[in-house]
């Protein structure tokens, strides 16, 4: 499939806000052709990793617990759970009772302070840290997925590496929701940043693609997998959004102050208007 097609409904990709950005007016599927630096130490003095892991950790743990769940109502005698991309491990903490677990973790300096945390993690890539017979009851992409350059192909290594039975979990930034349609207003105008922002353009690992939840769902569907349950979380808590702001260093403390302040302002509106998480738990066919 080239470069311009669109990965889930195949029309022609046309160009979007930025050289770099490309969407399908068909679907709603969005792509962007951003470099990967992962591991270069340039990048990473971009990002305050303290600051990122204290922003996020509130939010992602009581995400967590819905979509962990969700995974008990389907798989309610446990069995084993793959976390790709599992940073601070802080997913197989919250499933660890239930499940057999392991994490992957590609990003060395993550990987090293997790793992001493006695979690069970290894280092790499996923698939090319496992096994080839290396099979699971769950496979897990907490914020992971949007990462990776071919997820087609990731979907197929997934049903490779899937027990029969087995179930697939997606969770990631959806671009219906309402930071996501602000931040192209806000593009379109001319202020660029916050869209830069939601794409992670310039971090280690930027978004490579945006989804919505149908789009998602025929993606899957196409790819050996039928979407068993599917629904949305929020992104932002006041507890953490300082940190969570301010860990791009590029922005420093004034401007991060200033952003933190408009959000927590416009919080309560927020809450009514569409979130930009979705999650999508699918069995393999
Ligand atoms: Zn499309």
């Amino acid at each position: 499939m080239g470069d311009n097609t669109c990965l889930v409904c195949e029309s022609e990709l046309t160009a979007g806000y930025k050289s770099w950005h490309l969407l399908c007016k068909n679907c709603g599927y969005e792509k962007a052709n951003l470099q990967q630096t992962i591991n270069s130490h340039l990048t990473h003095q971009l990002i305050d990793e303290n600051a990122r892991e204290k922003g996020l950790r509130e939010l992602r743990k009581s995400n967590f617990t819905i979509i962990a769940e969700k995974i008990k109502s389907l798989k309610p005698n446990g069995g084993s759970l793959l976390d790709v991309g599992c940073a601070h491990g802080w997913f197989i903490e919250t499933v660890g009772d239930d499940f057999e677990v392991l994490g992957l973790e590609p990003d060395k300096r993550i990987f090293e302070k997790t793992s001493r945390r006695n979690l069970a993690i290894r280092m790499g890539y996923f698939p090319q840290a496992l096994g080839d017979c290396e099979k699971f009851d769950v496979i897990v992409f907490n914020d992971v997925i949007e990462h990776i350059p071919d997820i087609k192909r990731t979907l197929a290594y997934c049903h490779e590496h899937l027990n029969d039975d087995g179930l697939l979990v997606l969770n990631l930034p959806s671009n219906n929701g309402v930071a996501y349609c602000l931040s192209k207003i806000f593009c379109k105008f001319g202020l660029p940043k916050f869209f830069y922002r939601l794409w992670q353009k310039g971090f280690p690992s930027p978004h490579l693609h945006y989804f919505n939840l149908p789009n998602l769902t025929s993606f899957l569907e196409s790819n050996k997998f039928n979407v068993k349950t599917k629904g949305t979380l929020p992104t932002i808590r006041l507890n953490g959004l300082y940190p969570r702001i301010s860990y791009d260093r590029r922005l420093g403390r004034i401007v991060s102050a200033f952003i933190c302040i408009g959000v927590a302002l416009l919080l309560p509106i927020l809450r009514f208007l569409p979130n930009d998480i979705v999650y999508v738990v699918a069995k393999k066919a």
